[in-house]
């Protein structure tokens, strides 16, 4: 990065980017963090309270990022704290089976109607890994459907068209992924139920499964119009073909049972991750139990994992999950509510072109006045508006995610006075972002 407009020193956080960018590729351990799409050196944080994230140079932020979703009920919640505590004072991994993983499993199961069974793993990347084994393995089809702009981790047949850091990044696919890898992925716009109607007609008895984001957050939040994950549902029981909805970002936080909670289309599978971790490498994927059942070791698609159910991310997840009754929902819902908001009004005030998205309590502001259905819609905002826009707002102490390619994440933690300085900091941000110009 060369001359930036945004000198403000950041000297423990650059010393730090300095020593991991000799011992790490691009100084971080996930591309995003790396603040490439924005400039910038990125903040290197020590510790988080609440709403509140710190980093390396003392500096305090309201936290709109919430570590990408999994801090619902904000940083370091006494009892998620004193739950892992107690977990950790007893071992730390046994390789066994143990209590803990079958509580959060029940949780779970109780929560969400079509979730039948689970499996533990430890990444969202693992979860739709392995649903897709699955789903490959029960219709002994080989192709999949997924959407361009949609986000499943960095599974080598799903990083066609992803959202998320590839989005940022602008990579239309990855070196390293054979055309055997991808050759299987159909890519398909976003909310175009023709186009998966003439994929199944094109690839008769061929299509394993169709897996979408419930609700997309990884090209900033595109929420599914009426009818579209319904009409997923439909296309794939008339063709024989599994419907996997990956709630990895969505599960537990858009409800008490996630996207499901929202529009109750009822998914053949669902991946999860995230927040049912709470701020552990905790995720799973399940539903139903015919199909569950073609899993190792009741059936024959392996899939195992030596730290799959580890007590300690089971605790934490637990713990958080018993946290998030109606209440709590509704409180983030009307934090979410009361933030877009402002957003939306300091960005009028400097007539700055914009539309804010919603999915429940994600949402993401689009610098362009037209609506986004799909990632051609995404693409087509004006990028360097936010870059001025996120610059505003982290040196006046609020941290967003640093791509106008993600959600914001809101959480219980966030009261009136967390509130009060995003609206402080905003009137700045917004004509910062007035006054942007393309490169
Ligand atoms: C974050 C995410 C993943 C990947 O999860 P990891 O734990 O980062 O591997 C998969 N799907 C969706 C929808 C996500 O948001």
């Amino acid at each position: 990065m060369s001359e930036l407009p945004y000198s403000y020193d950041a000297p423990v956080s650059q010393a730090l980017f300095d020593r991991a960018s000799v011992v790490t590729p691009g100084g971080v351990n996930s591309p995003v963090r790396a603040f490439r799409a924005v400039g910038g050196t990125p903040r290197f944080m020590v510790s988080g309270t609440g709403p509140y994230l710190t980093d390396a140079d003392g500096r305090e932020y309201v936290d709109l990022v919430c570590s990408w979703g999994p801090m619902i009920l904000g940083h370091s919640h006494p009892d998620v704290i004193a739950a892992v505590q107690d977990a950790v004072s007893r071992g730390t991994s046994f390789g066994t089976p143990g209590e803990g993983e079958v509580a959060l499993a029940e949780e779970m199961v109780a929560r969400i109607e079509p979730l039948e069974q689970v499996r533990l793993v430890s990444s969202g990347t693992e979860a739709t890994m392995s649903a897709i084994r699955l789903a490959r393995g029960f219709t002994r089809r080989t192709k999949v459907i997924k959407f361009a702009g949609c986000y499943h981790g960095h599974v080598d047949s799903l990083l066609a068209a992803a959202g998320s850091g590839v989005a940022t990044f602008a990579l239309p696919d990855t070196p390293g992924v054979t055309g055997a890898q991808a050759g299987d992925t159909i890519v398909l716009p976003y909310n175009d139920l023709e186009a998966v109607q003439e994929a199944f007609h094109r690839h008769p008895g061929e299509i394993a499964c169709v897996i979408t984001e419930a609700s997309p957050g990884n090209m900033g939040v595109v929420p599914p119009l009426p009818g579209f994950n319904q009409g997923l549902k439909d296309a794939c029981a008339n063709n024989g073909a599994l419907f996997v909805s990956d709630e990895v970002m969505t599960g537990f936080r858009t409800s008490r049972a996630g996207w499901f909670g929202i529009d109750g289309v009822r998914p053949d599978l669902m991946t999860f991750g995230k927040v049912m971790g709470g701020g552990f490498p905790a995720a799973a994927f399940g539903g139903r139990a015919d199909v569950m059942a073609h899993l190792a070791p009741a059936g024959p698609v392996y899939q195992a994992g030596t730290l799959s159910g580890n007590p300690v991310a089971t605790a934490a997840g637990l713990a958080q999950l018993r946290l998030l009754d109606e209440a709590a929902y509704t409180r983030i819902d009307a934090v979410s509510g009361q933030i877009q908001a402002l957003v939306s009004e300091a960005l009028t005030k400097e007539s700055v072109a914009h539309t804010l998205q919603s999915a429940s309590n994600m949402f993401s502001v689009f610098f362009t006045d037209r609506p986004v259905r799909n990632y051609e819609d995404a693409k087509a905002q004006e990028s360097f508006r936010f870059t001025a826009f996120f610059h505003s707002l982290l040196a006046n102490g609020v941290y967003l995610p640093p791509s106008s390619f993600e959600s914001w994440f809101v959480s219980t933690a966030h009261d009136d006075a967390a509130v009060q300085r995003i609206a402080d900091a905003l009137p700045a941000a917004a004509r910062a972002a007035a006054e942007a110009t393309a490169a």
